[in-house]
């Protein structure tokens, strides 16, 4: 495989930036539901002790991981459960493969796992000649539309209904111009009926895994994956690793954090819980994946993002993210984390995604597991530097700032030549496109004084 293309932010989200009518109504519609995730969040007193119960049964799951997985595996074999280890995504796609080629499979329905997502397992199969269908009613418009997720956990979110309508209109033989949630709903549920009836085997992500029984445990809105389980003989369950919890304990802390967080309702619709395939005549395989995490376990720095229950709270209130949409991060898990993420796997291609962040802050306040996320951006710029990944055009001008600041007389010097230098120079040569700061900002009329001055005039 080649070297994996260099993703420029700014580049990949300047269509989306520009177009001020979606970007808009993009920042309005995540904004309604980082405002429902808030009134859950105050409606729950013990909110912030949940949250640091989820971050101390991480912390030490992801330390323990080694051995919480030999005893996951025991307890779900135990139950007739086959598990598979994958080191990355050829080996996860090639041990699903191989299952639906024992039941010589050809078509396949699947529930949302943006572990998947992250594997390329839709056009591994498409490729092999398997037909694919996504039940989440958000995946399958993005499929349809032959579109990735542009969010964890609403991966239409960029789309509108008119949209919706239109594609429906053209995959599904809705009427022409609809645009009705309801009426394009009842389209969709009677097509994947279909699909569901026909579904050879099911595949699901997996929200959670727990060492101490063995079971995995499914959340959906939908229904979608319960159904895509039920019917067909064979459940293929796609779970990294950093995905366990030690007790069937443990999981209540996490089921109230997950769902608040997510979308602000107070419990996802349908949690599900899987121990062993449901009869003698079924099989539940689970696939557990490794793919980089174990790597980022070694981390001491970015390990606390293994933390993750992929809730989407930090894309919702990432002021960057809900302005340039998720496709303009160009990865799997786009927003804050993703931005963690990504460099972690390959820090070359994704080094623009630690500045795509204003570090606010805010993706930290609400992440249910306290992962640091804006602290980690900012050490992954600090890494990126060392690295030497940044243009010169950026370094040089930040050592250069950096001496200033060190030296106070060159500070005032530079200081008073600068608010000279601005009352009289020509606005051509401070806006132009060799300073992208000053592309969509003013300069503020330069002060006559420094503040130092002032101070020693007025309060020395
Ligand atoms: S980092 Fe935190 S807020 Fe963001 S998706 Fe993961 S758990 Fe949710």
């Amino acid at each position: 495989m080649g070297a994996l293309p260099i993703i420029d932010h700014p580049d990949a989200s300047r269509e989306f930036v520009t177009n001020k009518a979606r970007s808009h109504w993009h920042d309005e519609a995540l904004w309604f539901v980082r405002s429902k995730r808030d009134k859950q969040a105050h409606s729950v007193p013990e909110w912030e002790y949940l949250r640091e119960q989820a971050s101390e049964v991480k912390t030490h799951t992801i330390a323990n991981l080694d051995r919480y997985l030999v005893e996951f595996e025991k307890n779900a074999t135990a139950m007739g459960a086959t598990v598979h280890w994958a080191s990355d995504a050829a080996d996860h796609n090639r041990i699903v493969h191989q299952i639906l080629k024992d039941h010589g499979t050809l078509r396949i329905v699947k529930s949302k796992s943006m572990l998947t997502e992250e594997c390329g397992l839709n056009h591994y199969l498409e490729d092999n000649g398997i037909e694919v269908v996504d039940t989440d009613l958000g995946e399958r418009i993005v499929q349809l539309r032959h579109e990735t997720p542009s969010h964890i956990v609403l991966p239409a979110i960029h789309i509108k209904k008119e949209e919706v309508g239109e594609t429906f209109h053209t995959h599904l033989g809705t009427d022409k111009g609809a645009s009705d949630p309801q009426y394009l709903t009842e389209a969709a549920r009677g097509h994947l009926r279909g699909k569901f009836l026909s579904g050879e085997i099911g595949i699901t992500g997996v929200n959670f895994g727990i060492a101490d029984t063995g079971g995995i445990v499914v959340c959906t809105n939908e229904g979608n994956a319960d159904l895509g389980v039920s019917l067909p003989r064979v459940h293929i369950a796609c779970m990294g690793i950093e995905k366990l919890l030690p007790r069937h304990q443990d999981l209540a802390i996490f089921t109230r954090l997950l769902a608040r967080s997510a979308t602000g309702q107070p419990i996802t619709s349908y949690t599900s819980h899987f121990h062993g395939p449901r009869d003698a005549n079924s099989e539940l395989h689970i696939v557990l994946v490794d793919n980089g995490r174990s790597k980022l376990r070694e981390s001491e720095t970015f390990r606390h993002a293994l933390h993750c229950i992929r809730c989407g709270a930090c894309m919702n209130t990432c002021p960057v993210y809900r302005r340039s949409g998720g496709h303009s991060y160009r990865t799997t898990v786009p927003g804050p984390i993703g931005s963690v993420l990504s460099p972690a796997r390959d820090s070359k291609a994704h080094k623009s995604l630690p500045y795509a962040c204003s570090l606010c802050g805010s993706c930290t306040d609400v992440c249910p597991v306290k992962i640091p996320l804006h602290h980690q951006l900012l050490a992954w710029r600090k890494e990126l530097v060392g690295q030497d990944r940044m243009p010169k055009s950026k370094t040089v001008p930040m050592k250069a700032a950096s001496y200033l600041f060190q030296h106070p007389k060159l500070f005032a010097l530079a200081g008073k030549a600068g608010r000279t230098a601005l009352r009289w120079l020509p606005h051509f040569a401070t806006h132009n496109r060799l300073n992208k700061w000053t592309i969509a900002r003013e300069l503020p009329l330069p002060p006559k004084e420094s503040f130092r001055d002032w101070y020693r005039k007025n309060r020395g």
